[in-house]
């Protein structure tokens, strides 16, 4: 019912070369993988040529963040308007390192939201809890709020346009990733909370998860009822398994 995602979020990575290789190899690997939507979230710099690569093809691309509005004196800021016209659908909002390392709070992820759904790009929504809320059990509050601020700042319908992406701050790049069975667990609270604003998108909405995903633990987690895909780092800067986990989502 749900069409699977897979998104690459290559961070800081790559050189240019880099990049033209990584373009291509995806490209020719995604035209058997049909069943699967796949996305490219590479450095703002490398847009250009990611168009000029991925056009025409069925691999979509977007980018890692944004800022508010359509243009202004904000030096260094890349508006949601400027990655429209890179051909990008997508925009990751909210991502733990965004949080964590740059301090967006959830009043400016809430924000960054909401221009991304005003530019009519498909916010990625990252929520997930540090390993000490987990600890303490607070893991679900923590996802309530993030994701609650954000609700509140926008119509519950603007959700129609968007995935959502958990990501355990305590899994990403650590090479150990969250079981299926936990993962799941906060999937199901998610959709449970979205149930309670609007069952349809809550029905509808692509749940990923992200954490050290690999070739090698992908399919276990894709056999979770609400695990609807994945937003992997690390494993995407590499055609054979960013396409392997591509695969194992079809
Ligand atoms: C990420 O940062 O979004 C991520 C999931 O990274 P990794 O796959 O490397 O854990």
């Amino acid at each position: 019912m749900r069409k699977p995602m897979v998104a690459g979020n290559w961070k800081m990575h790559g050189s240019l070369s880099q990049v033209l290789v990584l373009l291509e190899a995806i490209k020719q690997g995604a035209q058997t993988l049909s069943s699967v939507d796949i996305v490219v979230l590479p450095s703002f710099v490398y847009l250009q040529q990611t168009e000029n690569i991925l056009s025409h093809s069925s691999v979509g691309w977007g980018a890692q963040n944004l800022y508010l509005g359509n243009s202004g004196a904000f030096t260094g800021e890349v508006s949601g308007a400027m990655l429209v016209d890179f051909g990008c659908r997508y925009v990751l909002i909210g991502h733990s390192e965004r949080r964590h390392l740059f301090n967006e709070d959830l009043t400016l992820v809430a924000a960054k939201f909401k221009a991304a759904i005003e530019a009519k790009l498909q916010p990625i929504l990252c929520l997930g809890e540090t390993l000490e809320e987990r600890k303490n059990g607070e893991t679900e509050n923590i996802i309530s709020q993030q994701l609650e601020s954000v609700i509140h700042a926008v119509e519950i319908n603007a959700f129609r346009h968007a995935v959502i992406a958990y990501e355990p701050i305590w899994a990403i790049g650590a090479g150990s990733t969250a079981t299926p069975e936990q993962a799941q667990k906060v999937h199901a609270f998610i959709r449970m909370r979205l149930t309670q604003y609007d069952p349809d998108i809550a029905n509808t909405m692509r749940i990923l998860y992200g954490g050290s995903v690999k070739a090698d633990n992908a399919a276990g987690l894709f056999r979770m009822a609400d695990i609807d895909g994945a937003l992997v780092g690390g494993a995407s800067l590499e055609a054979k398994s960013f396409l392997a986990i591509c695969e194992a989502a079809c």
